[in-house]
């Protein structure tokens, strides 16, 4: 695929391949149904390597985050400051991904987030950002 990043491989061209449409995918075991991420060659739960990709729906909560002011490469020295987060996904698994459209004054934990797609700083094909879901932290519908 041509938005195929360099450093993808076996294990991870699926996750790239939904970043190349814009649509969030987690691994799936399909013999024990638990999700994952980051992505393995076995199921970590019941070491079956019978995997699939599926689509999520890209929503979560907020479980940490932080500002990050310097910049961790030089070609990041525009993107400072943003908001590096830990997202607690609907289906189980723990992403970092930035938060974007927001500020640190606006965030606490538990809030309800949403996957969208960008490219963060640098020059890569797009990957998942995440936003806050009605701008509030009460239970989402
Ligand atoms: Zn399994």
């Amino acid at each position: 695929m041509n938005d195929m990043p360099e450093f993808a491989t076996p294990e991870t061209q699926g996750f790239w391949e939904g970043c190349a449409a814009g649509e969030l995918r987690l691994q799936r075991c399909n013999d024990c149904s638990a999700w994952q991420f980051p992505p393995r060659a076995f199921c970590q739960t019941c070491r079956s390597n019978a995997l699939s990709w599926e689509p999520v729906t890209g929503r979560g909560r907020l479980a940490s985050f932080t500002e990050v002011h310097r910049a961790p490469l030089p070609e990041m020295r525009e993107a400072v400051p943003y908001l590096l987060a830990l997202v607690e996904l609907e289906e189980g698994p723990m992403m970092m991904s930035n938060l974007v459209d927001t500020d640190a004054s606006r965030l606490r934990l538990g809030m309800a987030l949403e996957a969208v797609f960008g490219r963060p700083g640098l020059k890569r094909g797009p990957l998942p950002l995440f936003r806050l879901r009605d701008g509030t932290a009460s239970e989402g519908t």
